[in-house]
């Protein structure tokens, strides 16, 4: 039976590597939604590609190309947040929230209000959003199912478990890209430098992340919301060849891992067929090759970014959503050579530590927060420009 599936994000590196999935057995899905931000030409081509029902570009000023790139398909041309937001209440079986940032929320929260199955990669909404999304999940049945690499690897290591016999999970993290490095030599490194990650291919954010590892932090606190066990429960390792991608000890001491080739493709997969599996082009696990898996506590003196999603995860409240939008402006003015590797941190801890209002309860609430947390980053950046 054609499953109807949506992709938020779909120009991005796991949008694009969900359609690869997709094409290989084109039978199996109907496209219905295909989105992206600015990338006309790119969204244009996958949505005839896919024979999409509607493409929506992000940003408004963009329609008319759009509708131009798409004349005499029959592909329906939509753009700006609102049109984001009604793609994501469309009928489908299955939706890819694959767009990076916060700007993912809305939509997501859409499709997880009105009841759909969601594949999540966008971390950051659940991070900002995280009591508001699973709420959503609770009210309307949703099926939440994690597409994060370590989270996809602790939803198979728990299938079919009780939460109350889990003791401990465990994230593990490559480490990236300057996993040996002291901070003085972390100082002077570059974006071209910091967006090489050694084992996985990904988008430029994520990449930041990845080097800073406030991406394992983001995930703290993702995996926080996903699966139950308390905070203190979930720990950190450091794991450089990127083999195990997460695991789960349960109360009898038995620790569940889920292994795999560091391919986005494996745990898309898994999502996309779920509860069933399907073949994929990836290659599979050659442990006489790789020969050793190691492992290390992480460091969180190098890596403040680990520390700072702990606390703001016991935190809670708004804490979550201003280290998020902090770390989003500070990321992007690093990749526009406009503050260096270790600000980034520096400024996502300051924003914090200015940071005291009330819990946000609602999706407006949650928006003015982050806001509130960009314009104090905005103006550090600015600040430590001049
Ligand atoms: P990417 O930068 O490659 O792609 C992002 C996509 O989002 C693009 O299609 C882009 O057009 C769209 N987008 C960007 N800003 C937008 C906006 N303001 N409004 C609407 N759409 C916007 O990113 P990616 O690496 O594919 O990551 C996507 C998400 O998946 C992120 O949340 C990331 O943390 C998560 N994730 C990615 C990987 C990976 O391997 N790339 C792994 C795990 C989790
Ligand atoms: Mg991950």
């Amino acid at each position: 039976m054609t499953r109807r599936i949506s992709i938020f994000g779909a120009t991005g590196s796991v949008g694009t590597s969900t359609l690869d999935l997709v094409e290989r057995d084109s039978d199996a899905w109907q496209v219905v939604a295909l989105t992206a931000h600015g990338d006309v030409a790119g969204l244009a081509e996958a949505a005839r590609r896919h024979r999409a029902e509607v493409a929506v570009i992000g940003q408004e000023a963009l329609y008319a190309d759009l509708k131009q790139a798409l004349a005499g398909t029959g592909i329906r041309a939509e753009a700006g947040p609102q049109a984001l937001v009604d793609a994501a209440r469309l009928d489908v079986d299955w939706t890819m929230a694959a767009i990076v940032g916060c700007a993912g929320l809305e939509p997501t929260l859409a499709a997880l209000e009105r009841g759909h199955t969601v594949a999540l990669a966008n971390k950051e909404s659940l991070v900002s959003a995280g009591a508001l999304m699973m709420g959503a999940v609770r009210a309307s049945g949703a099926t939440l199912l994690p597409v994060d690499s370590e989270h996809n690897a602790i939803f198979q290591c728990l299938a079919g478990s009780r939460m109350e016999d889990v003791r401990r999970i465990t994230l593990t993290a490559s480490g990236g890209p300057f996993r040996d490095f002291t901070r003085t030599q972390m100082a002077a490194v570059t974006p071209a430098q910091a967006v090489k990650h050694p084992n996985w291919s990904m988008g430029a954010k994520i990449s930041i992340d990845s080097a800073t590892m406030m991406n394992k932090g983001l995930e703290l606190i993702e995996a926080d919301h996903l699966f139950p066990v308390g905070l203190d429960n979930i720990e950190i390792l450091v794991h450089p060849q990127s083999v195990i991608h997460s695991m789960v000890e349960y109360r009898d001491c038995s620790t569940l891992a889920q292994l795999g080739s560091p391919d986005m493709r494996i745990p898309i997969a898994h999502a996309l067929a779920w509860p069933e599996r399907i073949a994929t082009p990836c290659q599979p696990l050659d442990l006489v090759t790789i020969g050793r898996l190691d492992f290390e506590a992480p460091d969180p003196v190098r890596f403040p970014g680990l520390r700072l999603a702990r606390d703001a995860a016991r935190a809670g409240g708004g804490h979550p959503a201003t280290l998020n939008a902090a770390n989003e402006v500070a990321v992007a003015a690093f990749l526009g050579g406009r503050i260096e590797f270790l600000r980034i941190a520096a400024i996502v801890e300051e924003v914090l530590a200015g940071y005291s209002a009330p819990a946000p309860c609602d999706i407006a609430g949650i928006l003015e927060t982050d806001a509130q947390a960009r314009a104090a980053a905005s103006s550090m950046v600015e600040r430590v420009q001049a």
